[in-house]
Order: C-alpha cells, then sequence, then structure tokens
C-alpha cells in the first residue's frame, strides 16, 4: 500500500511531467473509482482545467487545477497514477483515463478498485469535499515533533504499532514505515502507546523522519503494485530493516526477524533489538 514516500514520489513525478498541461479528454472505466462528484460531472468538469500544482498531504495527492478548482486522488491498497506518451496502450487495470493537450496521458489504474478520486469545484475546497483531510496529524517531516507525540498518545493503552498507523496522530504512515521506525528506536511494537518514556518519543521522531527520508530518496517501496508517476518501481524494500523480512537475519544482530499480527496488520520486527521494550 502507497505510503508517504511512495505518494510523494508519485507527487514530485507528476509535478516534473503535467504542469502547465490543459486536461482534454476524460474516460471512467469504473464508477466506483469516482468518489465525488457523479461521473458524468467528474468527466464533464475536468475538461479543459490546466494543471496548476501537485500537493501531497499525508496519503492524498491534491491537484490544483487553474489555482481553483481541484483533483484528490487517493491510491489506497493498489492504485497507480501514471503519465506516458498518448500512444501508450491501456493497462490491463485502467479506471480512469485522462487524455492531455500535450498530447500524453494519465492513466488511473487500480486492480482492488479500493482507490478514489475527487472532482472538486471552485465554489468548494478539498477540506470540505474531503472532511477527513481536516482531521489528519502532522505531517511528519515539516511539523511532527516529540512533544507533539507525547500529546498524542499520552494516556493510550493501544499499541504503539497500531497509534503509528493512526492518520489522526501522524500523517501519512502505513505499515511498511511504522515497523521499521519502530526497529530503528529499538521499540517494541507491541508497547502501549502512553507508556513510551520522552527519551524514546525523540529517538521514535527521530527515526520516522529518517527513515521516511531514506525512503523518498529511494523513490519509495514496491512490494506489489506500487510505481512512480513514470511508471518505475521503488528501491526501498533492497535496505528494508525488518518490513518483509520475515524469517531473514536482522541486519544488525542476525536474529531471525518475526512477523505477528497487531491489529489485523503484519508486523515485523526483531526481538533481540526491539527486546528490552517488549512487554
Ligand atoms: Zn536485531
Amino acid at each position: 500500500m502507497p505510503e508517504l514516500p511512495e505518494v510523494e514520489t508519485v507527487c514530485r513525478g507528476l509535478r516534473a511531467n503535467i504542469l502547465g498541461d490543459t486536461i482534454a479528454g476524460v474516460e471512467v472505466l469504473r464508477s466506483d473509482s469516482v468518489e465525488y462528484p457523479d461521473v458524468k460531472t467528474f468527466k464533464s468538469s475536468l475538461i479543459g482545467h490546466e494543471f496548476s500544482s501537485v500537493n501531497r498531504r499525508g496519503k492524498y495527492i491534491l491537484i490544483s487545477l487553474n489555482g481553483q478548482a481541484g483533483l484528490a486522488v487517493h491510491l489506497r491498497m493498489s492504485g497507480r497514477l501514471i503519465v506516458m506518451p498518448g500512444d501508450k496502450e491501456p493497462d490491463r487495470f485502467l479506471r480512469v483515463h485522462l487524455r492531455l493537450k500535450s498530447g500524453r496521458q494519465i492513466q488511473y489504474s487500480d486492480m482492488r478498485v479500493f482507490g478514489r478520486l475527487w472532482y472538486v469545484p471552485e465554489s468548494e475546497s478539498f477540506e470540505t469535499v474531503i472532511p477527513t483531510l481536516a482531521e489528519l496529524g502532522p505531517e511528519p517531516l515539516e511539523h511532527l515533533t516529540a512533544n507533539i507525540l507525547q500529546e498524542s498518545l499520552k494516556d493510550r493503552k493501544q499499541v504503539i504499532k497500531t497509534a503509528l498507523l493512526d492518520q489522526r496522530i501522524i500523517a501519512g504512515i502505513g505499515n511498511i514505515y511504522a515497523d521499521e521506525a519502530l526497529f530503528l528506536s529499538g521499540i517494541n511494537p507491541l508497547r502501549p502507546a502512553g507508556s513510551l518514556k520522552k527519551n524514546e518519543l525523540i529517538k521514535l521522531t527521530e527515526t520516522i523522519q529518517a527513515v521516511l527520508t531514506r525512503a523518498i530518496e529511494a523513490g519509495g517501496t514496491t512490494f506489489s503494485d506500487y510505481t512512480n508517476a513514470e511508471g518505475v518501481n521503488g528501491r526501498y524494500q533492497h535496505e528494508a530493516f525488518v518490513y518483509g523480512r520475515d524469517g531473514e537475519k536482522c541486519r544488525v544482530c542476525a536474529t531471525v526477524i518475526e512477523r505477528v499480527k497487531v491489529g489485523g496488520r503484519s508486523t515485523h520486527f526483531c526481538s533481540t533489538c526491539q527486546k528490552n521494550k517488549r512487554l
């Protein structure tokens, strides 16, 4: 599932490729992929708009159109947003297709159809059309501090792994980078969130920022469907410490990495490096 580094990588690719280009044609092959408004309005409203900026908030891609309207995309499990030459064949799982004035095309494909697109009319804002945006926690690379984390985690009995996935606590972190940051902090994923000490919260904040920065540099992580806006895979999976490495040796101490289910999500950790903090 694309997380902050993958979505940031897609945004950078879009920025490099579509700014100043205009939407010339819209096709919706799967109506479920359009969350707002109805498909007919979505199609007719987008035509003629120019891409003026591309931004990210948490895992949302927020594209401004003529500086007034907007197009928002959430890739969820398997969404892919790829800019390509106009003559490139449609992807098997193509759901929404944008033809651009330059002759290029944007293919939004999504095997599992959990991803969503929104058109935001001039009279509205991203936040009014997508109320969840207003509830998102701080951007980890810009506004997260140990004090903020301490405030939002205090008295919480849920385990730290689950808390890190809560988008209202920190925006943009998912399963991969939660596991990686906890490993690099030496914190066991099953620790109650409210039990973390200040020095641990400082370390966790630092490692969250370091791992996200490193993953953005690597173009994100590709395990199944994610690619950047040019259709290229990420590379972070080759350097991950624990995520996706269950049964393999810890890169630090050679203990075999374990995988357990926490809140329904696969959680990878080293029982030696993350031992002392275990319940
Ligand atoms: Zn280890």
